[in-house]
């Protein structure tokens, strides 16, 4: 019995030592480019000791750029690693150039210095770094941070991001295309041509923000109160509009497309819920954003009230935001703004708790979010195992160019390469050429007598 006990422990001693050789063999054999040249000068105890040599943030610097008119915010973390960077989407396109500010100010003297390795307490420290916290900027800058990270270890590791974070749970990422139109028909027709592509899942909305097709020249534009350029909406035409629009849909496209919706949160809350209620014959796949965040205590019963699928959490800015929501099964898609709420770091604690929920993912991607914030999102959709669907655009041969290994959309899927780290880079020169502006935007909505909408 005692000589065996020996022997076991012998043996184990034995398996650990051919272990332990082997994991760090097995790991310097992943290493390539710029990581095995250092890998070749350093001595092999560094790494049999369980940790990669200290590599330390350089600089910091804000990348704007708006190659296709959405003003666009990249972090670029440079290294003590010679050719060691890593890039993040800071975008803010709203207030853009505060973001740069935040960045190019206040990021060099909280980062220079500090050890690349250590996200989860760069990200908690920079999260209180200056007390106050929680708002939008301070967000976008802490979200291109920590995307820069993970990219930097990514590439430390050689690995494609999605490794990192547990491995592929699908071969690509699912996406959904946008459908607009002046009328219902028009929709239902361009809802076809997504369809043919290979979308199976398609938002249909009858206008942008405000949906103006569906309003009348409102009475504050003649008054001369608020502005020229502010836009307007009617909130009945809408309510009104939209099942309309989901049953031409479905009468022209039939039953085999998932429908989506945004409300932009632009309604009464209790009109929200008739709406809805009317909606589900038409079986959406989700009915998205359907109060403002000031509203939240309407889910309950809107969800007592409707079996329509619903998403939220766009406009969310702390990653607290999400638990009462997600443990009260609030709504059953998480819209995180991956570039807002901090990045990929509270966005796997998000879609992690909501995985114990059954509640999935579906991050916001419009066209303002950089091909950076793209990938980064589609690396975390490849990992996690209640991935929903991701939003998404045709990417411009412009922003192709700037960001050179933007993610491919093919029959409906989004595609990542298979670089290390999320894959995506940036051509500084060409980016300077598409310089960002600093208008404050149209996002201003009004009722028909002036009052503001909030969205
Ligand atoms: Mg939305």
């Amino acid at each position: 019995m005692h000589i065996k006990k020996n022997s076991a422990v012998h043996d184990r001693r034995s398996v650990l030592k051919a272990l332990g050789i082997g994991t760090a063999s097995g790991f310097l054999g992943l290493l390539g480019g710029y990581s095995s040249a250092r890998a070749a000068g350093n001595t092999i105890q560094h790494h049999t000791g369980g940790s990669l040599p200290s590599i330390k943030i350089r600089s910091v610097k804000a990348i704007a750029t708006a190659p296709h008119g959405a003003n666009l915010v990249i972090v670029k973390v440079e290294t003590t690693e010679p050719g060691l960077y890593g890039l993040g989407c800071a975008t803010f396109t709203q207030r853009a150039e505060v973001v740069v500010t935040a960045i190019n100010n206040y990021m060099p003297d909280f980062c220079v210095g500090r050890d690349v390795d250590n996200i989860e307490d760069m990200w908690q420290s920079f999260f209180v770094s200056s007390y106050w916290r929680n708002g939008p900027v301070l967000n976008n800058a802490l979200s291109g941070l920590d995307q820069a990270l993970w990219d930097i270890k990514g590439k430390r590791a050689n690995m494609p991001l999605y490794q990192l974070l547990g491995g592929k749970s699908r071969f690509a990422v699912d996406c959904y295309a946008h459908a607009d139109g002046k009328s219902p028909e028009e929709v239902a027709v361009n809802v076809q041509k997504y369809m043919d592509q290979g979308f199976q899942h398609v938002r249909i909305q009858q206008g942008g923000y405000g949906s103006l097709y569906l309003a009348q020249k409102p009475d504050f534009k003649d008054a001369g109160f608020g502005r020229a350029t502010d836009d307007f909406m009617d909130e009945n035409a809408y309510l009104l509009a939209v099942p309309k629009m989901f049953k031409e849909v479905r009468k022209q496209c039939g039953e085999n497309v998932e429908l989506l919706h945004d409300t932009h949160e632009r309604v009464q809350p209790i009109n929200m819920i008739n709406m809805c209620r009317r909606l589900e014959e038409y079986n959406p796949y989700f009915i998205e954003d359907p109060v403002s965040p000031e509203n939240m205590d309407w889910f309950k019963q809107l969800r007592m009230s409707t079996t329509v699928p619903l998403a939220m959490g766009e406009l969310f800015n702390n990653p607290n935001e999400f638990v009462g929501a997600i443990t009260s099964h609030s709504f059953d898609y998480i819209r995180c703004h991956l570039s807002q709420v901090g990045g990929i770091t509270p966005s796997m604690k998000i879609a992690r708790l909501g995985e114990f929920f059954n509640v999935k993912s579906a991050w916001h991607g419009p066209g303002d979010v950089s091909p950076v914030g793209h990938a980064a999102q589609c690396h975390v959709d490849l990992a996690i195992w209640n991935f929903g669907v991701q939003e998404s655009i045709e990417f411009s041969d412009k922003l192709r160019e700037v960001f050179p290994g933007t993610p491919e959309l093919k029959k409906g899927y989004f595609y990542v390469n298979e670089a290390p780290g999320h894959g995506v880079d940036i051509d500084e020169k060409m980016a300077a050429k598409y310089p960002i502006n600093n208008h404050a935007g149209r996002w201003t909505i009004r009722r028909r007598d002036g009052t503001i909408i909030r969205p």
